[in-house]
């Protein structure tokens, strides 16, 4: 016998005890209280039998032409899946015994998904003949068929090519079919409803148990004990001289969140013979092929609009009809929640507010902040050129460009660095998680719309492209081989457009996300509820302008040292490294100054007024040096000197642990130049852009703090050139000095510190990797490891670490805010994107979190709902 050996949700568990040799040796099947007939008042709740149960419920008591329903409750289900015969006389007696019945899954959340539904469940050959004579043999034959088909594959679990071959449809098709299924088993199909109704509900209840599906709805926030329930409900038939067929309708535009009719109807009248032969299918949409279901059914079809409406006021959500037409009347086999995509669901959720269906809290509840993302992902502009290398299958929408990476780990080192990259891997299984997580987009050779990386990409709203196989993968030498030839390596710049599929080599000129009415709306309602402000981490006035789109509070930390990395920049930086008194470094600083002035007037500009918090210069100088050969003799040539000496001052600069060496406020005290022309730069700017409107009060920020006399001196001098600046300019301003607190002294010293400063900004990404000793940069190559072997229960540089880095932070701030009331207290680092550590930051009691100006409307949502779970009592 063949057996299916395709990967299967099913668990490989040891057979149970059949119904029909349960019933043969008059075994006790389990008469179990929790199957219950759906009543108005029938005792069914979503806790204990799903929203699929509950929401029948509903519609029944909304008296809506339901057919007859009998739910399972997840206790009931889970005693299936561990073996126990499910008591099926009490479930048929529900139901009069000619009609066929269907079985649907019912978890708590509709979004955890479930086994799919089977149909057509009490169909044999006697039902065949019977309804031969009512509906024609070539009908009854495609619902027996589509019967078989079903239950071979979920049931019996044989392999899909089995029935390969079998090419016809309509009675030779099904006679086929079941040969195929006896020589598979060595068994006839099964005839008797109860035998099979008993079969499919084991299957279904194991499905949910398998390990793919317990990962994949806990990836979609299900709790890993979290139950299945399952209906069975009787099927109708669609018989009858009138309109018959099938179809679901919905109020809005799954993908857009429009108010607009859609949905599919494929009907059995439109002289069609077959149901499912996809030919007579009738559109209700009136711009598709063929009459709308509203030409042919003209009544069911305003019956089915009213119901539509009803269940979108009563159910105070945008439902999907699954409906069927008998006879040109309308039965509604269910009503579900319409799946759609991250823009419709903000769309949805604001206009059930505005038509006053829901209250605006509950519709910020209702969106989840993560998928906010998807509604952010930039495009690639329509007018940019695009050199396509392939097209691939447009598995989750949206555009990023990065340096290729072939493994999760390298995706991960990359992150670390903070660097994009797009993870390039044959296909994706759940060990590259956590390197999709870290990357900007995924590619895979193989694959379609519900492979892994399609499912996962999605769920992360990730570009991703899968089944690019235009493009030849040689992983093992980390190459991709286009068809003209071009071979693209690690490190190599690809553009992933999952939005059309298309692989792009380069940066093509990208296209901020349209963010609509909709979303400004549920933002301007998010920031009314925020009790924790959002600024962003903002370096180049782009960022900073994002960041204005979003209508930050401000720009929490602008990492100046990305100014210098600039062309034009770079070498000036260079010489200053290369000059050898203070008096020669403070020379060649001169020259930067009017640079970062410029830099600064543009952000004060673009903020309009706004806080603007600029940290002073942070990295080790030796990152500025180029470290070949190449890049020496070049940098030897421009500074006119000899390569040896540069090859010499590389040596000398180089350090064992750079991140642990001179960088942040130790340069600050021994090459004090730098500094001084930072503070210029700000001041200076502070005026220029205060001419033109509300004064600017610049926030100067000293990273990397560790010691209270760092501050000292630091402030020393910078109080000093501000006094410099406004005798020299005859006009006053005010700044705001702040630490950036990043390492585990610092918030341990976080009173001594607190005086001398006006705020404190706690920089997790530092403190994380000061705290666990682990390396920002090399912690890629284990974290999968150590993640999955429960060291870590998530990534640290991900999620904040709310025990130890934690507990230093509560330190920070309590010690902070005794030693100095009133003291301003935020999160610069990754973290404070990251909707799980806004939870901590906000009961800690921080000010403010600044992250990345595309975090920020996700920033925002999550602390609303974190606002209004706490007004009412409840954990969002
Ligand atoms: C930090 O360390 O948390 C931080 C924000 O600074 P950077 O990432 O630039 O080190
Ligand atoms: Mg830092």
């Amino acid at each position: 016998m063949r057996r299916n050996t395709h990967p299967q949700p099913l668990p490989c568990v040891d057979p149970i005890p059949s119904y029909a040799a349960a019933k043969q040796k008059g075994a006790a099947v389990q008469n179990n209280p929790h199957t219950t007939l759906i009543t108005p008042d029938a005792p069914v709740a979503t806790i204990t039998h799903g929203g699929r149960a509950k929401c029948l419920q509903r519609l029944v008591r909304l008296d809506m032409p339901v057919p007859r329903t009998v739910a399972l409750s997840f206790e009931t289900v889970q005693a299936i899946a561990d073996g126990h015969v499910p008591d099926i006389e009490r479930i048929l007696e529900q139901f009069d015994p000619t009609v066929l019945l269907c079985v649907r899954p019912s978890s708590e959340d509709p979004d955890w998904g479930g086994p799919g539904a089977v149909l057509n469940v009490g169909m044999n050959d006697a039902r065949y003949v019977d309804l031969s004579d009512k509906m024609g043999a070539d009908a009854a034959a495609a619902l027996y068929l589509r019967f078989v088909q079903t239950y071979a594959l979920h049931v019996a679990r044989l392999d899909p090519d089995v029935f390969d071959d079998l090419l016809e449809d309509g009675q030779q098709g099904l006679s086929d079919t079941l040969r195929a299924y006896e020589e598979e088993t060595d068994e006839p199909f099964p005839q008797d409803p109860g035998e099979q109704l008993a079969a499919v509900l084991q299957s279904m209840a194991r499905a949910w148990d398998g390990t793919t599906a317990r990962l994949l709805r806990q990836a979609k926030g299900a709790p890993a004990d979290a139950g299945l329930g399952l209906v069975v409900q009787q099927m109708i038939p669609g018989l009858g001289r009138g309109e018959c067929g099938s179809g679901v309708m919905q109020l809005v535009d799954p993908t857009t969140g429009q108010p607009q009719i859609t949905g599919r109807y494929l009907s059995q009248s439109q002289g069609r013979d077959a149901l499912g032969a996809g030919t007579g299918a009738l559109y209700l949409a009136r711009d598709e092929r063929g009459p709308s279901l509203e030409d042919v059914a003209p009544e069911a079809y305003a019956e089915l609009q009213q119901h539509a409406k009803l269940m979108r006021h009563k159910l105070r959500e945008e439902m999907q009809v699954e409906f069927v037409i008998e006879n040109g009347h309308a039965h509604i086999l269910d009503g579900v929640r319409v799946p759609r995509s991250s823009r419709a669901a903000v769309q949805i959720a604001v206009r059930l507010a505005e038509d006053g269906i829901i209250p605006p809290q509950e519709a910020l509840m209702r969106v989840d902040p993560h998928a906010l993302n998807e509604l952010l992902h930039r495009q690639v502009h329509p007018d940019a050129e695009r050199d396509v290398l392939t097209t691939g299958i447009a598995a989750s929408p949206g555009a990023a460009t990065g340096q290729i990476v072939f493994t999760a780990a390298e995706a991960q080192a990359s992150a670390a660095r903070g660097e994009p990259c797009i993870l390039v891997r044959r296909e994706t299984s759940p060990e590259d998680v956590r390197g999709m997580h870290a990357a900007a987009a995924v590619l895979t050779e193989k694959g379609g719309m519900t492979s892994h990386a399609a499912v996962i990409g999605r769920g992360l709203g990730l570009p991703c492209i899968v089944g690019a196989s235009g493009l030849r993968f040689v992983t093992k030498k980390r190459q991709l081989m286009a068809q003209d030839g071009r071979v693209f390596q690690t490190g190599d710049v690809l553009t992933i457009d999952g939005t059309s599929g298309q692989v792009l080599a380069g940066q093509p000129q990208m296209l901020e996300a349209a963010l609509d009415d909709s979303f400004q709306t549920l933002m301007t309602w998010a920031e009314a509820e925020c009790d924790i402000g959002i600024r962003a981490n903002a370096d180049t006035p782009a960022d900073a302008q994002t960041a204005q789109n979003f209508n930050v509070q401000g720009i929490g930390l602008c990492r100046t040292e990305h100014m210098f990395f600039e062309p034009g920049r770079l070498t000036v930086m260079r010489e200053m490294i290369f000059a050898q008194t203070p008096k020669g470094r403070a020379a060649v600083m001169e020259r930067l100054l009017p640079i970062q002035r410029k830099d600064f007037v543009q952000l004060f500009r673009i903020m309009g007024g706004k806080p603007v918090c600029i940290r002073l210069f942070d990295p080790p100088l030796h990152e500025f040096l180029p470290t070949n050969r190449t890049g020496q003799r070049e940098l030897a040539e421009a500074l006119d000197l000899p390569v040896s000496d540069v090859e010499r001052r590389v040596a000398a600069m180089s350090e064992y642990n750079p991140m642990l060496g001179l960088r942040g406020v130790r340069l600050g005290v021994t090459v004090p130049e730098i500094y001084d022309m930072q503070a210029r730069a700000i001041f200076e700017a502070t005026l220029e852009a205060s001419q033109e409107g509300e004064p600017v009060v610049p926030e100067v920020m000293i990273p990397l703090v560790s010691a209270c006399r760092e501050v000292e001196l630091v402030k020393t001098r910078i109080d000093a050139v501000a006094a410099s600046v406004a005798s020299e300019q005859g006009r006053d301003f005010d700044y705001r000095l702040g630490v950036m607190v990043e390492t585990p002294r610092a918030c341990l010293r976080a009173d001594e510190i607190a005086p001398h400063c006006a705020f404190l900004s706690f920089g997790t990404n530092d403190l994380t990797q000061m705290t666990y000793g682990l390396s920002r940069d090399d912690a890629g190559r284990f974290m999968s490891a150590y993640v999955n072997q429960g060291v870590f229960s998530e990534d640290p540089f991900h999620v904040l670490d709310t025990d130890g880095v934690g507990e230093l932070l509560q330190l920070g701030v309590q010690r902070g805010r005794e030693s100095r009331p009133g003291i301003t207290l935020s999160v610069c680092g990754e973290h404070g994107g990251n909707p799980e550590s806004i939870a901590f930051c906000r009961a800690a009691g921080f000010d403010y979190v600044s992250c990345s100006p595309f975090r920020v409307p996700v920033a925002r949502l999550a602390a609303a709902q974190l606002a209004i779970s706490h007004q009412v009592g409840a954990d969002p």
